[in-house]
This record gives structure tokens, C-alpha cells and sequence, in this order.
């Protein structure tokens, strides 16, 4: 019997469209949480500075601060005239005298430069003693200027914004103790499939281990949600409504893995279709051709989003990174669909291109070359484990060593 060939489509037009459907559907609740513990988060408010970070002119050596026009050459001596540690507020610098000051220290009015320590000697004596400054400092010199960084009344953190580590700290900067936070997506996730069992269990004949479900849970966990495991569940129709029934209760999302394609024991299509309502496509992309998109309705009147990821274990990984995580981000109001690729050497053969966009498990060699893994099957898991990104080749597209290639790097990946 002939099979007719189904239309694929482009993942850019599917993305489009489950971002357009979660952007209508984003969480509207927020969350106020200490700044301490709001790494990884999503701010749904922006933050704003009331102070210029850092807040006066300060010295970034050990040094002395004084006025240049008091300095007519090299080796010239000034009286110290007073001594400022990191926290403590100078006086206005008298003419005709320098500063002793130490890094983070408010440079004194009235000072113009610093001149670091080791371009000077300590003379001892009366006081403070006197500075000889060996190398005459331009003007402006080691102070770091009030509101360089931040200044009052600007924004330093959009809505939307990734809460990084480095976020966190420029938030602390400017006096944040709490931050506004998009609730975490409630995400439940349960696998399909008769032949799985679950690690700690024998492995019966024909059975295969559950590896998905630790996959697609840590891939979860790592993009912020809040996941409800729900094991798994047997290929039945019957099963599968009621677990979608179950799952779509107080969650976000439904997430799957397994009995999406068009086979006799693929129940998960006509189980959502009867459920709520479901787009299920062939995309244009390898590994990871069928994809089901839908909703799945709740007592409570809502609708909780599906998406039904394939079942191989690393079509699940590749189209979790490629199309989960962007609605996950999408639902929280993040604008980042997905990082930018780079642009890298291929130092391998790849001959027989397939007609779908690929996605190859690929890392560096040790020249900054890219090697591929030999065997790129979506059942080798082995090959994600390996691989440091994915490279994006177009279809039909051949590879020879030398050839510029689009790379995605798995790190990037989970952590936009
Ligand atoms: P399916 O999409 O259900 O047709 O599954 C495609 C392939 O992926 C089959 O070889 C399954 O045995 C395998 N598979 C499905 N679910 C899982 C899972 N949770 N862990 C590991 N392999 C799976
Ligand atoms: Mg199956």
C-alpha cells in the first residue's frame, strides 16, 4: 500500500504558534520573594534604582587621593592629611595635601586623582607623615564616578528578565531585599507507554527502562517549575483520559512523552482530542517529527495547556530544549524564544543529509573544530550525553570538513 507523505511543518511556524497560544495564556500571578532566593526566577516587575550605584566618587586603588594642579612634577611631596578606610566618610581635602584612602573609600571633596600606592613612598614624620608621588597622575585617575554603574530613577531589570545570578547581585546593588516574581509553571508530566517500567523495578521481557520521565523532570526543574510526577500510564484510551483529566488539575501544563505518532497504540492524540482540543503536527525537524499541541479541560471551568512530546528518548530531550522551554518562558512573560547560534568549523563528513532540518548531537575536538557523534539516532542517548550543542543543519544540506555550521549549545539551551 502506497503511504502518502505528510505535509511537515517548519518548526519556526509551530513554535509561532504554541508561543502565540501561551502568551494569551501567561500567569498572571506573581510572587514577592526575598532577593536571596530568587535565582532562576522570572521578574514580572521591573526593578528600578532610587540611588546612583555607586553612590559618590570612589577610589578603585590603594593610593592617595589629591589634587593634580597641587602636584608641579614627579617626586613632589605632600603633606597626608588625613586617612579614609572603605566606609568611612572623609573630609573636604585640604589644599596642598593628599588623602590616604584605600579601595571602595570615598574620594574625599576636592580630590581630583588617585595615585596608586605603589607609585608613591610613605615618608614618615609628623601626623600622618608626608607622600612622595613618584608618577604625576592624570586627571580623574582610579576614581570610580558616582552613578557609573547605575543611576538614580533608571531601570535596572525589565519584566521578563531572567533572574541570573549576576541579575541578583545588581538587583542587591541597588537596595532590593524582595523581588516581584512570576509564579513557577505548574507542570505535570507522566510518560506512555506499555513496555516502560521504572528504575529499581526488574526488567521484564520486553520492557525497557523509563528514562524520559528523569529526563524531561530535570529538564523541568531546571527551567523554574514547580513538576507533579505522575508515572506512568498504560496505552489506553480509557487510562490516558483520565490521566489527562487528572493532570490538567491545578497545572499549567500537561507533559508528555510517548504515543504521539499514528500508530495502533498511540492513544494520547484522541484521548486530548476528547479532553479539549489538540493541533498535532509532523514537524519538519530530526529527531523529533510528531509533536501534539493542545489544551485539556479542568473542573474549574480553565484549561490547562498539553504538549505531547515524542517518545524516543532523545527526540524528547531535543524537542523539550526547542519548543517546551520557549513556552515555558513564554508562560512566565519572558520574551526569549531561543540563544542566538554560533557559528563554528565542522571537522567531519556528513554525506546523506536527511530531507528534515537536523539537529545533530555535536561537540568541539580540541582544536575548536566541530565532531559529530557517529551514531544519530533519536533512540541513542548516549549521544546528548556527549554532545555539547546541537548543530542546526538545514535540510538537504551536506556537510564537508571545513564548512561554517550553526551550532546551539545544550548549555545555552537550558539556561536562556
Ligand atoms: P512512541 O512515541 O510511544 O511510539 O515511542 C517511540 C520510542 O520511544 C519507542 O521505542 C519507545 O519504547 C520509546 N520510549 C517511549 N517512551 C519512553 C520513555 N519514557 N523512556 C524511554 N523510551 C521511551
Ligand atoms: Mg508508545
Amino acid at each position: 500500500m502506497a503511504e502518502s507523505r505528510p505535509t511537515l511543518k517548519p518548526l519556526e511556524e509551530v513554535l509561532a504558534r504554541m508561543l502565540d497560544v501561551a502568551r494569551t495564556r501567561a500567569i498572571r500571578e506573581t510572587e514577592l520573594v526575598p532577593t536571596l532566593q530568587a535565582w532562576w526566577r522570572i521578574l514580572a516587575r521591573p526593578v528600578y534604582s532610587a540611588i546612583d550605584v555607586p553612590p559618590e566618587d570612589n577610589t578603585s586603588m590603594d593610593g592617595y587621593a589629591l589634587r593634580v594642579a597641587d602636584l608641579p612634577q614627579a617626586g613632589a611631596l605632600l603633606p597626608v592629611s588625613q586617612r579614609i578606610p572603605a566606609g568611612v566618610v572623609g573630609r573636604p581635602l585640604q589644599p596642598g595635601t593628599a588623602a590616604r584612602v584605600f579601595t571602595g573609600a570615598q574620594v574625599p571633596p576636592g580630590a581630583d586623582a588617585v595615585v596608586m600606592q605603589e607609585q608613591c613612598d610613605a615618608i614618615a614624620g609628623e601626623g600622618l607623615g608626608q607622600v612622595q608621588v613618584n608618577v604625576p597622575p592624570a586627571p580623574g585617575q582610579w576614581i570610580r564616578r558616582r552613578g557609573e554603574d547605575v543611576l538614580a530613577g533608571s531601570q535596572v531589570l525589565a519584566a521578563g528578565d531572567r533572574l541570573t545570578p549576576q541579575a541578583l547581585g545588581l538587583a542587591a546593588s541597588v537596595g532590593a531585599a524582595e523581588l516581584e516574581v512570576c509564579r513557577r509553571p505548574r507542570v505535570a508530566l507522566f510518560s506512555t507507554g506499555d513496555e516502560l517500567v521504572m528504575p529499581g523495578q526488574p526488567l521484564k521481557p520486553g520492557a525497557i527502562y523509563n528514562s524520559n520521565r528523569y529526563t524531561l523532570h530535570a529538564l523541568l526543574q531546571a527551567a523554574g517549575c514547580a513538576v507533579s510526577d505522575l508515572g506512568i500510564v498504560p496505552d489506553s484510551r480509557e487510562a490516558t483520559r483520565q490521566a489527562l483529566r487528572e493532570a490538567a488539575r491545578g497545572h499549567d501544563l500537561v507533559l508528555t512523552s510517548g504515543g504521539v505518532s499514528v500508530g495502533e497504540e498511540d492513544h494520547l492524540k484522541p484521548a486530548v482530542q476528547a479532553e479539549g482540543w489538540l493541533e498535532a503536527w509532523q514537524v519538519a525537524m530530526k529527531p523529533g517529527k510528531p509533536l501534539a499541541f493542545g489544551a485539556i479541560g479542568r473542573d474549574d471551568g480553565g484549561e490547562s495547556l498539553f504538549m505531547g512530546l515524542p517518545g524516543n528518548p532523545v527526540s524528547s530531550f531535543v524537542t523539550f530544549l526547542l519548543t517546551v522551554a520557549p513556552v515555558l518562558r513564554a508562560l512566565q512573560g519572558s520574551p526569549v524564544v531561543l540563544p542566538r547560534p554560533i557559528e563554528a568549523r565542522a571537522a567531519f563528513d556528513w554525506r546523506r543529509p536527511d530531507r528534515r532540518r537536523e539537529f545533530l548531537r555535536v561537540r568541539f575536538d580540541a582544536t575548536g573544530g566541530v565532531e559529530i557523534f557517529a551514531n544519530q539516532s533519536s533512540g541513542v542517548l548516549t549521544s546528548a550525553v556527549w554532545a555539547e550543542a546541537l548543530l542546526d543543519n538545514p535540510a538537504g544540506q551536506a556537510i564537508a570538513p571545513g564548512d561554517m555550521v550553526k551550532l546551539l549549545p545544550l548549555s545555552a539551551l537550558m539556561s536562556a
